[in-house]
């Protein structure tokens, strides 16, 4: 088949035309012959009427008459001249011979009456070009005889009226398919045009276009569901491709700073001769800028596997109480040297389901930065309290805080406040970003909320076990 042809027939609207007129066509066909049927049926009940009419006439003539031959003859006569509907008739003895039959019937062969005394059937012959009806009825005519007169006559009438129907119905049935085609194709436009529409906004838009959106008709429709979707994905794609820009951008910032650092202290250090405590202190320079070099990178991998939803996490039954003053010995060292009041609040006794290593280093986080933002003569207070169903843990500083309007975007990724504030420990903007996702994936949740005097307090609270 040539392309254009069969690009036409696999449109929509042409194929949804053609679905509706095989539709149509069934229902006219199923239609008509139902129709024609019945019509056939009381036409035939009609001529059924006619001849029980007239063999009962017949049948008074009989009985008129001197004898049965002469009662036939005379209505013989009587029914000569019938236009429509005409009549022949025959007359059988009890020993099915002939007693009397009118000409047009002579040669006919009918079949036996069979035990019935009455019944009605369509024969078709070579002595007529229609079908004749036949009507059979057994007759006492005296105690002694019985006969079977058989009425015959033909249906020509009747197979004329249903032949001149169905030429008219043809032309009417044609009139139909060619209407129903026109409407279909109509009715079908619209669809096609939506979806073509659909198609061709959907082809403009690549990862550079992501602003253009479909029209969404006013009636609450299939349609308006379908483009509302539609916007509703691209608003989605639109967001991740701008945060996957954006984070692109922020991480090779972050990247680029310290990595240049290091290639500049290299690049002084050579730049001259040195003595080895020279070398040594560039060395131990450079360390530890490669040092949060690479824990940056694993934070962006740990946050990478978080997303991907990959982070293989070993639940345990956690005692919480007993990490959390662990971790309070861990610290108390470094509190002490920034002279702060390092101390536990409330210590209740509380069994978690969690992965050790993840909520060692949520806990670690959120201690190290209340310490690390608390100046000299602070305090930081730890509290592990239990509830009917969760854990409430919560760090409180007396420290530098977080300004209300940054407070929303503190767990994002990447954000800091201000870079300045993290002095010489050069944070990432990460830490926070990780402990939410950590606490999400154990099944509770993070805030942080500035103290009505000084400081912050950051609370997580988790399912207990
Ligand atoms: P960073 O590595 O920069 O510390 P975080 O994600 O841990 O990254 O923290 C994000 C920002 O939130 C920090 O830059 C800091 O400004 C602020 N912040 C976090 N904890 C505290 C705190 N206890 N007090 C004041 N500011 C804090």
């Amino acid at each position: 088949m040539p392309s254009g042809v069969s690009k036409y027939l696999s449109r929509l609207d042409v194929k949804l035309t053609f679905y509706y007129t095989l539709i149509i066509l069934f229902l006219l066909a199923v239609f008509t012959g139902f129709f024609l049927y019945r019509l056939n049926r009381s036409l035939l009940k009609q001529v059924d009427r006619i001849l029980y009419d007239e063999g009962n006439e017949l049948l008074q003539e009989i009985r008129g008459a001197t004898d049965v031959s002469e009662g036939c003859r005379v209505y013989e006569q009587h029914v000569a001249n019938r236009k429509h509907f005409p009549i022949a008739f025959r007359i059988l003895n009890k020993s099915g011979e002939l007693v009397y039959n009118s000409k047009e019937v002579v040669n006919l062969v009918l079949p036996p009456m069979e035990g019935e005394t009455k019944r009605f059937y369509t024969m078709a012959t070579s002595l007529s070009n229609y079908p004749l009806r036949i009507y059979g009825h057994k007759i006492v005519l005296d105690k002694a005889d019985d006969f079977t007169i058989q009425m015959v006559t033909e249906t020509r009438e009747s197979v004329e009226i249903l032949e001149s129907l169905v030429q008219s119905i043809i032309p009417g049935l044609l009139i139909i398919l060619f209407l129903s085609i026109i409407c279909g194709m109509l009715t079908s436009r619209k669809p096609r045009q939506i979806i073509s529409d659909i198609t061709s906004v959907t082809q403009r838009i690549s990862s550079q276009n992501l602003n253009e959106r479909l029209a969404v008709p006013a009636a609450h429709d299939e349609i308006y569901d379908l483009t509302t979707t539609i916007n509703i994905m691209l608003d989605r794609l639109q967001n991740s491709f701008q945060e996957i820009k954006q984070f692109t951008a922020d991480v090779s910032h972050e990247l680029r700073n310290p990595l240049f650092s290091v290639k500049g202290e290299m690049e002084v250090a050579l730049s001259q001769a040195r003595t080895g405590q020279e070398y040594r202190e560039i060395i131990q320079e450079c360390l530890e800028r490669v040092n949060s070099l690479s824990k940056m990178v694993n934070d962006l991998f740990l946050i990478s596997r978080f997303e991907l939803k990959k982070v293989d996490l070993e639940i345990l039954y956690l005692n919480l109480s007993e990490i959390l003053q662990d971790l309070h010995g861990f610290f108390l060292p470094l509190a002490e040297e920034k002279k702060l009041t390092f101390t536990i609040d409330r210590c209740d006794s509380v069994l978690i389901n969690g992965d050790k290593t993840r909520i060692l280093q949520l806990l670690n986080n959120l201690i190290d930065n209340a310490i690390k933002f608390t100046p000299g003569h602070g305090s930081v207070t730890l509290s592990l309290i239990s509830d009917t169903a969760t854990v409430r843990f919560s760090v409180k500083d007396t420290g530098i805080g977080i300004p209300e309007r940054e407070i929303p975007y503190i767990f994002d990724r990447l954000y800091q406040v201000d870079k300045s504030r993290s002095g010489s420990s050069r944070g990432t903007g990460l830490g926070l970003h990780i402990c939410r996702k950590i606490v999400e994936v154990h099944g509770g949740s993070i805030a942080v909320t500035n103290n009505e005097e000084k400081g912050v307090t950051f609370t997580v609270i988790l399912p207990k076990a």
